[in-house]
């Protein structure tokens, strides 16, 4: 009701319970009891709206859907504002149980399960999908808490921790075989939804591709090593001066590529192993100090006294790994700091921790590498310049090799480059993998 129009129904109805005093008071005077009329007066009009609040108060208990009473003075207004609202109020009530339905029915239809939860981590609603994946019962696990129903450690772990940006990889507890992937997405006032995937196919397809590099690479070796062999001794032929001098240049060539064929495929089946081995096999005390010299004696041949090469491993620090595979990635970084660093520049190599944890780094005053390619160039066959890192002969496996490789060791790789500067490469290892001989 406008404002206007509310201040009008009351001047009315003020004047009307002014006139009806007046008439009351005249009636006193009359027969001679002012006092009493007035009071008889005032009796009859509170009745009167006492009646009338009954009569909203009965009808907004028993007959809330139908038409509301038609009253009297200024009921008329209150009656008919009354059903005014109460008639909004439906409307809006139908809007949102319409939307909440076609909600439910969409989020029902998903293949991806939702669990809401709340701030304690108990289950609010969950779909279809959610039930299926995760066996979540209706209605017995509502109000459950979503730790006491998917109980496995990596899960618990990812819950409790709240560093939600990735997701998490866990069995279904309906079927073991049944690989899923978790990411929780807080919302609103500590709210959480939980998205279930089945992540099966992927794993397939994953495993698909894995045996198929696998496969090519092993199959593809026997026949190249036998072409090596030829052409190894097409060359001894084409060095003297016999009938294939002049094939000379041509089969240097295809030395050098079959060379890179062969680094390629040994790379491939590294990263295979590296692949299919997981976790488990990281189970030794590495000395990397004495790894370090090896790896620097090997680059100051690969250098041929074109770089200064130092050295900086901080005495008695080890770490708990696998030898092959650390040997492998510190390897690459340093080779790979050879590689991309022009003659006269410095290559340094450290090995030391920290309260945070154990490092080993490879610095170098190389050519450096542009901050768009960083993210990119853990990946396989990526190379910041294809035609220069083919001409020097690289897989373009190598920081890949490093990156699985860290991966097996809950750790991780930094990388710290300028163009025409140099490069860092720092690979963090967790606190516990350290073992150092004074303490033992
Ligand atoms: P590659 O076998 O081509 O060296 P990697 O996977 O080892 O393959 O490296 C990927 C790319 O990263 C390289 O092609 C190169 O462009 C760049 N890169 C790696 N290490 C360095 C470095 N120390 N300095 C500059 N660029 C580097």
């Amino acid at each position: 009701m406008p404002r206007g129009d509310l201040r009008k129904a009351w001047i009315r109805e003020l004047t009307q319970f002014g006139v009806w005093l007046l008439i009351w008071g005249g009636i006193g005077l009359f027969i001679g009891s002012v006092l009493g009329c007035l009071l008889l007066a005032s009796l009859l009009y509170l009745a009167w709206h006492l009646a009338y609040v009954y009569q909203l108060h009965y009808w907004l208990i028993h007959f809330e859907d139908g038409e509301a009473p038609e009253g009297s003075g200024v009921w008329v207004e209150i009656f008919r504002d009354f059903y005014r609202l109460q008639r909004r109020h439906k409307g809006r009530e139908r809007h949102l149980s319409r939307v909440l339905r076609e909600f439910e029915e969409s989020t029902a239809a998903l293949p991806d399960g939702g669990v809401v939860l709340d701030p304690e981590g108990r289950i609010v609603w969950f779909n279809e999908a959610a039930a299926s994946l995760l066996g979540l019962r209706h209605p017995q696990d509502h109000s459950q808490r979503i730790v006491n129903l998917v109980r496995h450690p990596a899960f618990t772990g990812y819950f409790v921790d709240g560093e939600y940006n990735q997701a998490v990889e866990v069995p279904s507890p309906l079927n073991h075989e049944l690989p899923l992937s978790l990411r929780i997405i807080p919302y609103g006032e500590g709210q959480r939804l939980l998205i279930v995937r089945d992540v099966s196919a992927m794993k397939q397809l994953e495993q698909t591709r894995r045996d198929f590099a696998a496969n090519a690479s092993h199959e593809l070796r026997t026949p190249l090593t036998v072409l090596r062999g030829y052409l190894d001794m097409l060359r001894d032929e084409a060095q003297s001066a016999g009938k294939l001098s002049e094939w000379r240049r041509a089969i240097d060539e295809m030395c050098e590529q079959s060379e890179r064929m062969a680094e390629i495929i040994e790379d491939l089946l590294t990263l295979a192993k590296l692949e299919s081995r997981g976790r488990e096999a990281v189970q030794a005390v590495v000395d990397v100090q004495s790894m370090m010299q090896s790896i620097t004696d090997e680059a100051r041949q690969l250098s041929d006294g074109a770089h200064e090469i130092t050295c900086h491993a901080e005495h008695g620090l080890s770490l708990y790994g696998h030898k092959s595979e650390l040997y492998s990635a510190f390897s690459n970084l340093v080779f790979n700091a050879v590689q991309y660093t022009p003659a006269g520049g410095s290559i340094e190599l450290r090995w030391w921790a920290d309260a945070d944890g154990v490092y080993f780094s490879v610095e170098d005053s190389g050519i450096g590498i542009e901050a768009k390619h960083i993210p990119r160039i853990t990946q396989r066959f990526y190379r910041v310049d294809p035609g220069r890192a083919r001409k020097a002969g690289g897989s373009g496996l190598g920081l890949a090799i490093v990156k699985h490789v860290m991966e097996h060791h809950e750790g991780s790789l930094h990388v710290a480059s300028e163009l025409n500067v140099g490069s860092t490469f720092t690979c963090r290892f967790p606190l516990h993998r350290a073992q150092r001989r004074d303490a033992a």
